[in-house]
């Protein structure tokens, strides 16, 4: 009886302080984004805010584009506010969830945040431990289970990379005596599950070092000056064992970029990243302690990890290409019954945009399909339902089709670039293409190394306009006028912006000086007659394109030599078109 009094006294008392706990961490939200209201103001004009929410308080809330938390900025209590933000298209509501003078506003909040204590007062009875394991010597991995780079299929890029940080925790004394400094600090970035995580633990394993991980996810609802100790901690049980590699996942959720100085700042993330920093300057370089950083976007992080000394490595693990998936599928079915009549290369071809963690997860789920049969062995069947599973979540929907087709127009695309860069320009390297998506977005990539020269001819520049229109001409020829795609942008604006050079900086065309719209109308027929000229190039050399296109989609990634290859084997190009004379 005692005992069960006591049990619900302490539950009373753990409930207040996550009560408090919380309400903290609101005040501290509220406190650290506002924004000046010169600031909001300049931001509406600019397009940049999605919603504001009026209300008679203080503060009222807002959005910007892109964005999922509110900022707060000084309610000026006018008038006419709403109308001018209603007339800039921004959608207003009114009375936000704590907005005073509306009472079942208010309620609803009140309601809700009771609703929210009480869902973490009985998560903290049902799950004691879980809240206190965050405790970073829980969380440490212990590196019981070794990993090596023979569980890592494909990644041989960044395997490279990282070959001398092995080396370096095997033997970092061999590295302090001849006064190399190793970077201390290594970012994986690409998209989801392509093998960051996995890469960091077979170095831990390749090297012998004890492995600790972290989120930085892990960091961001604390309270101000917890997450620093965390890391502190971390690094001392890293020094202590006397080589390590410390992991920490999502870095972004720790070290995103600001808005903008006037934001404010969020203390927490803050100090706890300064804490890492300071940890990272700490040690020296012969203490054979490595971390590394994992994130799916470079370009968002704060430019001060960057810097040397800190995270100055960084290596970009992207999706598989199709080779990478073969060993990949490989290395995933080798403890699985796998029928003979499953075509393991048909499916490598298939999985185009499919991470490791996909093709894992779809010979996972054609293994779970084939048990719940009680069949001997996966059976083609089993990966079919499997793929159309991870490809449609579930849904019987067939989207490959539609992923069939972009495939092809992205073959076509990056082809008429190479193609147009090998016929007009023999002096530029065309070092890879391919269909494979970068993380950055774009559908495929041609890579083309222009020579290094001082000047340019008008001829050159007119070359270098039309391979940038040539992705867009070679679709255009090939799936015709109205199915082109917005995958040209970038080509588009680059072309547009050398040919503003071409007529206003250089003087290359018609005449010397320029009116706002001479200048136009020059520009206008420059690219006009330099689009028809990369078609009409494209289509006498057709045979070739299609070629390369069909190799693309076979191969997905072509280097120089097989391009050479791939263009010798379609026959000898067009090569009066090579001459320009006649613009
Ligand atoms: P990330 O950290 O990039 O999100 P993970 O390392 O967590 O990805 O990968 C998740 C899982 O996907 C791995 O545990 C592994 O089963 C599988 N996987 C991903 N990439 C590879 C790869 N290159 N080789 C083998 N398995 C992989
Ligand atoms: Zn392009």
């Amino acid at each position: 009886m005692a005992r069960k009094f006591k049990g619900k006294f302490a539950g009373a008392a753990l409930f207040a302080v996550v009560a408090a706990i919380i309400l903290i961490f609101l005040m501290n939200e509220g406190k650290a984004e506002i924004i000046p209201y010169s600031i909001f103001l300049e931001m509406a004009y600019d397009g940049q805010v999605s919603e504001v929410v009026l209300s008679d308080d203080a503060q009222m809330k807002f959005k910007l584009i892109g964005e999922d938390d509110y900022l707060l900025t000084d309610n000026p209590r006018n008038a006419t506010l709403k109308e001018e933000l209603l007339l800039q298209g921004i959608p207003v509501s009114e009375g936000g969830f704590l907005a005073a003078g509306n009472a079942s506003a208010n309620l609803a909040g009140a309601a809700l945040l009771c609703f929210i204590l009480f869902m973490v007062y009985r998560a903290s009875i049902k799950q004691p431990q879980k809240s206190m394991a965050l405790s970073i010597a829980n969380q440490a991995e212990a590196s019981a289970h070794f990993l090596s780079f023979s569980d890592v299929a494909g990644n041989e890029e960044a395997k490279d990379s990282v070959a001398d940080i092995i080396d370096f925790l095997k033997n970092p004394e061999k590295y302090a005596k001849y006064g190399a400094r190793m970077p201390k600090g290594v970012i994986f970035y690409g998209p989801p599950g392509t093998g960051k995580t996995l890469m960091a633990k077979a170095i831990a394993g390749e090297s012998g070092a004890p492995f600790h991980a972290v989120s930085g996810s892990d960091f961001v609802q604390m309270y101000v000056g917890v997450g620093a100790g965390r890391i502190r901690e971390l690094f001392q049980k890293a020094r202590q064992s006397g080589k390590a590699v410390i992991f920490i996942d999502e870095i972004d959720a720790l070290g995103k970029k600001r808005a903008g100085a006037a934001m404010g700042g969020n203390d927490e993330r803050e100090q706890t990243l300064n804490a890492l920093l300071t940890e990272m300057s700490g040690f020296s370089s012969g203490e054979g302690i490595v971390v590394i950083a994992a994130t799916n976007r470079l370009d968002t992080l704060d430019e001060a990890l960057l810097r040397p000394g800190r995270f100055d490595r960084q290596v970009e693990i992207g999706l598989p290409d199709l080779s990478a998936r073969k060993s990949i599928l490989s290395l995933h079915r080798k403890n699985k019954p796998m029928s003979d009549k499953v075509d393991m290369d048909a499916l490598s071809r298939q999985t185009v945009f499919f991470s490791g963690a996909m093709l894992e997860n779809l010979l996972n789920e054609a293994a779970i399909f084939a048990a719940k049969r009680g069949a001997d062995a996966i059976e083609p069947n089993d990966v079919d339902k499997a793929y159309y599973t991870i490809i449609a979540g579930g849904e019987k929907k067939d989207r490959s089709g539609i992923r069939e087709a972009e495939r092809r127009i992205t073959a076509w695309h990056e082809s008429g670039h190479a193609l147009a860069a090998k016929l007009l320009s023999p002096e530029t390297t065309v070092a890879k293409i391919t269909i494979v998506p970068s993380s950055k977005g774009a559908g495929g990539f041609c890579v083309n190394i222009p020579p290094d020269k001082m000047y340019w001819t008008k001829q050159e520049l007119e070359g270098q306009i039309m391979i940038n229109f040539a992705g867009r001409a070679a679709e255009e020829l090939t799936f015709g006028a109205s199915n082109i795609t917005t995958g040209a942008s970038n080509d588009i604006e680059k072309s547009v912006s050398l040919a503003k050079d071409y007529v206003t900086r250089y003087g290359m065309g018609e005449s010397l000086i320029h009116s706002e719209e001479s200048e136009m109308k020059e520009c206008q027929s420059l690219l006009d007659s330099l689009y028809q000229k990369t078609k009409a190039m494209l289509e006498a050399n057709r045979r070739i394109l299609d070629g390369i296109a069909q190799e693309l989609l076979v191969k997905e990634t072509l280097g120089e030599k097989e391009l050479d290859l791939v263009i010798k084997a379609a026959g000898s190009p067009n090569v009066e078109l090579r001459v320009l004379e006649k613009a």
